[in-house]
């Protein structure tokens, strides 16, 4: 069998890291990215790109940890090496605060990230609202230039990019020998997957250089998450809302809430408002499926609906996937030798 030819479907951080572990275990393969929009039009984009994972409820927390671990050592990795400013990976310090003590003191990726402890007397009297907090130190993608970086290496290994609409996957079949669904919100439309919706997501990212330290009230809907450049104030939660038009009340509501907080964000700057849909799922759909039409076979690996944790989660996603792909090449391969018996 010649290169086998590849389609991933998407260019968010799930479709490029993808499409990048695909290259480094099947370098023989010729990959190509197809998606409506790249950088800096994605969801992707728009994400806080903080890892600290959201919990799936139908997938094995153990799988859930190795993501985050291999994720995690990832990005650790590119964060302590000469690429770390370009690709927009920096390592913060900060706190997770609680108004009530939670159910699990010490969640399953308490040792994945660094440091982690119980906050003490002293901390916790920043926050008077709060009775309970885990200091910690985690990684922080900054999403446009992170996206960017991840292009830049794709590129250079001769991994080709398009703009295009796929509107079935099954129109790919005569390019393409293994196509990847790495479509985020799209795969509702793209393989008619009702179990897939959005939360959207709205997000301020203001100048306050000050900030050093995230702050995140242990609800998940507020959230202080410092970046290079800006910090992002978080945020919302709306499920099944498809708007993507900024809504200025709840602009006011995220700038209040922060505040509240962190009473310096009083004197933010430059706010600019952003709006995502979060392609959210009971579990993220990381398998195999072969179509078929008229005796003909299209072998498919999906990979999406990472929801509010996508960043948290896609390397160790992405390596999964690829080793999918290899299975496909396998089973390609395999049946292409038959055939010449
Ligand atoms: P996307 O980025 O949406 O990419 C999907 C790609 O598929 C796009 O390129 C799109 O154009 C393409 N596509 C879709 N349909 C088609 C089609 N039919 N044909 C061709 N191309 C198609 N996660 C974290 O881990 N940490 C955070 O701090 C964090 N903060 C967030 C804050 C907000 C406000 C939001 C909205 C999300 C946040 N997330 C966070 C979640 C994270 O953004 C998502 O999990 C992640 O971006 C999903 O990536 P994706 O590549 O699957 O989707």
């Amino acid at each position: 069998m010649a290169a086998p030819k590849v389609a991933v479907v998407g260019a968010g951080v799930i479709g490029l890291s993808t499409a990048l572990c695909i290259m480094e275990t099947c370098p023989s393969c010729s990959v190509t990215i197809l998606s409506d929009q790249f950088s800096p039009n994605t969801t992707s984009d728009v994400a806080a790109g903080m890892l600290i994972p959201h919990t799936y409820p139908g997938t094995p927390i153990h799988v859930q940890k190795q993501w985050f671990k291999e994720t995690f050592a990832y990005l650790f990795a590119i964060s302590n090496s000469a690429e770390a400013s370009e690709a927009g990976i920096h390592l913060v310090s900060g706190w997770q605060v609680f108004k009530n003590t939670p159910e699990e003191e010490l969640p399953f990726w308490s040792d994945v990230v660094l440091g982690f402890r119980l906050m003490s007397e002293a901390e916790l009297q920043k926050f008077p609202q709060h009775r309970f907090g885990q200091a910690f130190m985690t990684l922080k993608c900054d999403c446009p230039p992170y996206l960017l970086w991840l292009e830049k290496r794709l590129k250079a290994t001769g991994v080709q990019m398009y703009t295009r609409k796929v509107a079935d996957l099954w129109e790919l079949h005569s390019e393409y020998n293994v196509v990847v669904n790495c479509a985020g919100i799209g795969a509702q439309q793209l393989v008619g997957d009702k179990k897939l919706f959005p939360v959207r997501g709205q997000v301020l990212k203001v100048r306050a250089p000050w900030l050093k330290n995230f702050i995140r009230d242990g609800d998940g809907l507020t959230y202080i998450y410092p970046g290079i450049h800006r910090v992002t104030l978080g945020g919302t939660r709306e499920k099944e809302s498809w708007s993507l038009s900024p809504d200025p009340g709840t602009t006011k509501d995220i700038f209040d809430r922060c505040c509240s907080l962190e009473p310096s964000l009083r004197g933010a700057q430059d706010i600019k408002v952003k709006v995502g849909l979060r392609p959210s799922r009971w579990c993220v759909r990381l398998q195999r499926e072969v179509l078929s039409q008229g005796g003909l076979k299209l072998p498919v690996v999906h990979n999406y609906g990472h929801g509010a944790g996508g960043f948290s989660m896609h390397r160790g996603t992405a390596k999964e996937a690829a080793r999918l792909v290899g299975e496909c090449i396998a089973a390609l391969q395999g049946s292409s030798s038959r055939a010449k018996l």
